[in-house]
């Protein structure tokens, strides 16, 4: 009996888009048309498209692991339609004023050694007052002495606060754009999307790095997901980190009975992410609690690089530690070390401050 072995090869490989693809090459002219072409492909070719170009920038199976902390909880005058923070919806959730210095220290003590290699720090505001400033300078000095990177998310900044930060050595300012220009204003009603974007270019030129991204399962259409990734990748300068997070729908807030989001889609998202900005660590936010360890698998695969770490988000839950440090090790993922972000702007350097 003869064995015959196939000796024609399979089909050829996904033609690829080499302008799209061409990882060395950071994009800020992404049109609405390539971008839906991106998304449409078929899932396995996106997934390869994603694996080039984050191959080119990360080791694949590292992770940056954030800590984070809620230091002014609740009481928010915004209306974020997503928020247990906001004080305009009946949520259950006990405003509190901003906490201590030594105590925010305590606690980032704490993450550190349960391995956080970036601290960050949230406040349910607007933004912050003059007289915070002093009280956030000195948390941001304390979790840097400690070697941690630092992250903060405070609201609206205007540039003498942004000076303020930019001098007590802050990492990295969160900010969100959370979804499309055209889909803002069904979601928050009481600042814009040119308000946020303000912000943001103030954070950049002050030479901190951006963390920028936003919410998937709000409601809004596949194109409103795409031009949100459209308007970061479209700025100056890719954020640095940007988080997308899954809605968690919180009771009492207009959006806490929205459905849950197709598991496919938000994978297919991470990797159109990854895709339009090469060297951004993309971070799988809020939502991992509610993803099954295949779909997460599936978004480490498409190219995310970054998660939260900790029981606690600022008040919704995240994954138990022990649960993580299990799927990591099937996955055989590991810690990213610090700085080690190819798009990341050293801050210790002079800081071209306005
Ligand atoms: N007040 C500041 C601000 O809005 O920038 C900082 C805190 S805010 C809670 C930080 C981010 O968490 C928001 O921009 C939003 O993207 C995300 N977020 C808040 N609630 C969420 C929820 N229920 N599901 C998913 N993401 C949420
Ligand atoms: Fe306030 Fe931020 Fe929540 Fe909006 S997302 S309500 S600004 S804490």
């Amino acid at each position: 009996m003869s064995i015959q072995t196939r000796t024609d090869k399979p089909a050829a490989a996904p033609t690829l888009n080499a302008a799209r693809t061409d990882p060395d090459v950071l994009r800020h002219d992404w049109s609405r048309e390539e971008v839906q072409a991106l998304y449409a492909l078929p899932f396995n070719d996106l997934m390869f498209e994603a694996q080039i170009v984050h191959r080119r920038w990360f080791k694949a199976h590292q992770v940056q692991m954030s800590t984070l902390l809620s230091i002014k909880t609740g009481g928010c005058p915004e209306d974020c339609g997503y928020c247990a923070q906001s004080a305009k919806f009946d949520t259950g959730l006990k405003a509190s004023k901003l906490m201590e210095v030594e105590k925010v220290l305590a606690e980032a003590r704490r993450a550190k050694e349960a391995g956080a290699t970036r601290y960050c720090m949230g406040a349910a505001w607007r933004e912050p007052k003059d007289r915070d400033m002093d009280m956030v300078c000195a948390m941001v000095e304390g979790v840097k002495e400690m070697g941690m990177e630092t992250c903060m998310t405070l609201g609206m900044l205007s540039g003498q606060q942004v000076h303020r930060l930019a001098q007590s050595g802050l990492d990295y300012y969160n900010h969100n754009i959370d979804t499309s220009e055209e889909y803002y204003d069904k979601i928050v009603s009481t600042r814009s999307f040119a308000d946020r974007l303000d912000t943001l270019e103030r954070v950049r030129q002050a030479g901190i790095n951006v963390c920028s991204g936003g919410i998937v399962g709000m409601g809004e259409s596949k194109d409103d997901r795409l031009g949100m990734l459209i308007a970061l990748a479209n700025l100056e300068e890719h954020p640095q980190s940007v988080p997308i997070n899954m809605l968690m729908p919180m009771e009492g807030t207009p959006l806490g009975k929205s459905e849950k989001v197709d598991p496919i889609d938000f994978v297919r998202m991470i990797a159109v992410a990854r895709i339009m900005m090469p060297q951004s660590v993309v971070r799988l936010a809020a939502g991992r609690e509610l993803m099954s360890e295949e779909q997460q698998a599936l978004c480490f695969l498409a190219g995310a690089n970054s998660i939260f770490v900790g029981d606690k988000l600022l008040t919704a839950k995240n994954p138990e530690a022990d649960k993580d440090s299990k799927l990591f090790a099937k996955l055989g993922i590991e810690p990213m070390p610090a700085h080690s972000c190819p798009a990341e702007k050293d801050v210790s350097a002079d800081r071209a401050v306005g």
